[in-house]
């Protein structure tokens, strides 16, 4: 068949007249199918497969596997993070910025990102630092600077944390400019309904980027030594709780640490441009992007105009585990 042809199936399949066509149908859309999934998505997937695969095989060869793992479950389910999620969700019921019921429907279905976060994200998340920190180290050995090896731990330690936040803020920003990487994150933004839970309302696909960019000033700062797996988790823990359902705007403190009512701002249903940082505002504040938010200001509304990706608050409800198949299968598609 020619590509006029299938082009032309495609036309009659828009105009719901494919059906005259019934005795062909199958093959013929399985055509149009695959010429329908999205490049650039595939291409992304493929790339976390592979830093994927060489943490594995890097990992197995040295016995440590199951050692690595479960210290990536130890710093990203910590029970630090677990007591905070909790604590915000009963801040939320008390002090609520929007009120809500508790099993309202955004929460429901960003109940079942935080399950698919423990049982697939934190592994791959793991994995994605050990990988991308493997592949550099095996590529890019020159990149590490040796003599922060005689620099105090209390100096440096702080340096690198400051300077992954950076590297996060720039995979933010790149989430936002290119679309192969915006099909993933508007997942995120998707939301109508934010609570603490929303933090964990990210296609796994969308981490990629930020995880190569994070290991980057590890690999040049501290190419020997590690960060203490708490102070981890309080990173963690402070990029988790700017979801909250909460007008916390953190006083002094939010015009350096991201607060709620800062990171609202950036979930604006109209524009996102704006408060990019994840746990630190200074980028924000250097490249001008920066909005702090006060007190007085009403509660805006946080989703995306027009729904680009598929909703739990449109329409009737759909069951939450079939809905979050289809965002996670939307990034993939072409007609959006
Ligand atoms: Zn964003
Ligand atoms: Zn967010």
């Amino acid at each position: 068949m020619s590509a006029s042809q299938v082009e032309q199936l495609e036309q009659l399949e828009q105009l719901g007249q494919l059906e005259q066509l019934a005795p062909a149908r199958p093959q013929r859309l399985q055509r149009i199918e695959w010429r329908r999934l999205c490049l650039s998505s595939v291409v992304l997937a493929a790339i976390t497969a592979l830093i994927l695969w060489a943490a594995v095989a890097d990992l197995l060869q040295q016995g440590r596997l199951a050692a690595v793992l479960s210290a990536g479950w130890g710093e990203l389910a910590a029970p630090l993070l677990i007591a905070l999620v909790v604590a915000t969700g009963i801040c939320e019921r008390i002090w609520p910025a929007e009120p809500r019921p508790v099993l309202a429907r955004g929460h429901v279905q960003d109940a079942c990102y935080l399950a698919l976060h423990a049982a697939v994200v934190i592994p791959l998340m793991t994995l994605l630092s050990v990988g991308a920190a493997s592949l550099i180290g095996s590529h890019a050995r020159w990149l590490e600077l040796r003599a922060t090896a005689h620099w105090p731990a209390w100096l440096i330690i702080p340096l690198t944390i400051v300077a992954m936040d950076a590297a996060n803020w720039l995979a933010h920003f790149a989430d936002h400019k290119l679309e192969p990487l915006w099909r993933f994150h508007a997942l995120h933004h998707s939301q109508e309904e934010l609570s603490v839970l929303t933090s964990f309302r990210a296609h796994p696909l969308m981490h990629t980027t930020g995880f190569i960019l994070a290991t980057i000033p590890v690999v040049i700062l501290i190419p020997t030594r590690a960060i203490a797996p708490v102070l981890i988790t309080i990173y963690v823990c402070i990029g988790t709780l700017q979801h909250a359902n909460l007008r916390w705007t953190f006083g002094p403190v939010g015009r350096v640490i991201v607060s709620p009512a800062y990171h609202r701002l950036h979930h604006a249903t109209d524009n996102q441009a704006v408060n990019l940082g994840v746990v630190l505002t200074i980028w924000d504040a250097l490249i001008g992007y920066a909005r702090f938010p006060a007190r007085r200001h009403p509660v805006g509304r946080t989703g995306l105009d027009g729904r680009p990706v598929p909703v739990e608050q449109d329409g009737p409800p759909r069951p939450a585990l079939l809905l979050l198949a289809d965002q996670l299968a939307e990034p993939f598609r072409t007609h959006r």
